[in-house]
């Protein structure tokens, strides 16, 4: 049994010890069939919650209302989760309540797509009663039971549909695709959170090009927030290579750049993304407008703008120009290194050494001469030590007070 596996095994093994069914299920044994990386390993259960709680001597209620107890087993935590089948879907959107149920065949059967509702017992064996492996073998996207009524009752489903293509290169089943573009407008009731979850794993995917067509092919996109007017500009950033970028500020930074966003502080906040994001995109944003305006680096730009950004910016501009993004990169990387401070903290004098040099109280004359060393240190006009700067500031004051 391979490594994630065989280190969650006892915890299979001392459920069944007590009686009680217990398999590993969900994205792990779709990664494991796959050959992709495994991401968490979740183990579904025929005991109650509180019968793993006893079993376990480190466990964490995190949702036992709906069945998920966290155990910690060899340090790693493991969601291990009750059979279950949802209770009634309201709105649309996950239910309220859940019912516990003692088969495994039930609890497989509210899972949303087939690849997703496989199961797996301690010996390796496949219990797969939806045609999992198949789906996975024709590589096709395919709910379990009849799609639009699946669509219905969790329209976040369509989301995760169309980000699976993104992340595993498959295709939508011709059913399931079908009813995504006839329950579209489902999308409307699921918090933003939600879609944003699946909209980022989508954008990361390395087939985020084919996603962002689905999104337009099938009308998904008008549902998502501020995208009902973008059709035209979802298709212009379809044809972006998206692999070529390595963050979420970037992600985001092309994606207000390809679908000209105008407020992108509005924009990003209707995503309901963190602040420190919308700060790095707006930054990004930033970056790139201005070399629009005022045209390419300058060693005052990169240090005013810090190599990190710069780098994101430079990434952005060149997936969207075509430009190969390493070579970009690595110019930034040769000029950063060669600056002789990289922020301003490194500056060797302070505004409190300006004052007493001057004997002068504070003012806006102390920023403005800290931005004169600032510019000269960078430049390579004065080194950055103390009693060079000193002399450097005497100097200029002789020449100024000459040419007054
Ligand atoms: P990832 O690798 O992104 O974690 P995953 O398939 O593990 O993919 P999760 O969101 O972690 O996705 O969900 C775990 C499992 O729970 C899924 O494989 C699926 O069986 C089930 N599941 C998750 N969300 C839904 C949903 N909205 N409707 C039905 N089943 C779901
Ligand atoms: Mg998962």
């Amino acid at each position: 049994m391979k490594e994630p596996f065989q280190k969650a095994l006892g915890i299979i093994r001392q459920l069944k010890q007590h009686g009680y069914e217990a398999y590993f299920v969900g994205g792990a044994v779709r990664d494991l069939l796959l050959g992709r990386k495994i991401g968490d390993i979740d183990i579904a259960t025929s005991a109650l919650p509180h019968e793993v709680m006893k079993l376990f001597p480190k466990t964490i209620d995190i949702g036992s209302q709906h069945g998920t107890v966290v155990v910690i087993c060899g340090g790693t935590p493991y969601e291990v989760t009750t059979f279950r089948t949802d209770g009634d879907y309201e709105d649309h959107r996950r239910p309220e309540s859940v019912t516990f149920v003692r088969s495994l065949y039930e609890d497989l059967k509210r899972r949303d797509f087939t690849m997703n509702a496989i199961a797996m017992d301690e010996e390796e064996k496949l219990i797969d009663p939806f045609g999992g492996q198949d789906a996975i073998k024709k590589q096709v996207i395919c709910t379990v039971g009849e799609a639009k009524q699946r669509f219905s009752e969790d329209a976040l489903r369509m989301m995760r549909a169309i980000r699976f293509v993104s992340q595993l290169g498959f295709s939508l089943a011709e059913e399931t695709r079908r009813a995504i573009v006839e329950n579209a407008s489902l999308l409307s009731h699921i918090s933003v959170e939600r879609m944003t979850m699946e909209f980022e794993k989508l954008l990361e995917g390395p087939f985020a090009s084919r996603g962002l067509s689905l999104l337009v092919e099938t009308g998904l996109f008008s549902y998502l927030p501020q995208l009902h007017d973008k059709e035209r500009e979802l298709k212009e950033a379809a044809g972006y290579d998206w692999n070529l970028l390595d963050s979420r500020g970037q992600r985001w930074g092309l994606l207000c750049q390809a679908l000209h966003i105008g407020d992108a502080d509005a924009f990003l906040r209707a995503w309901k993304l963190p602040n420190r994001l919308i700060k790095e995109v707006k930054a990004v944003l930033l970056i790139l407008q201005t070399i629009r305006s005022f045209g390419d680096w300058t060693k005052e730009r990169l240090f005013v703008f810090g190599l990190e950004h710069a780098i994101s910016a430079e990434t952005v501009r060149s997936v969207i120009s075509g430009e190969p993004v390493e070579k970009h990169r690595q110019i930034l990387n040769e000029m950063f290194a060669a600056l002789p401070i990289k922020t301003k903290n490194e500056l060797a004098v302070s505004g409190k050494d300006l004052m007493e040099w001057f004997e002068k109280p504070g003012g806006p004359w102390v920023k403005e001469m800290l931005a004169a060393i600032e510019h000269a240190v960078i430049h390579g006009e004065v080194d950055n030590h103390k009693e060079r700067i000193y002399e450097w500031l005497m100097d200029r004051n002789r020449i100024q007070e000459k040419n007054c």
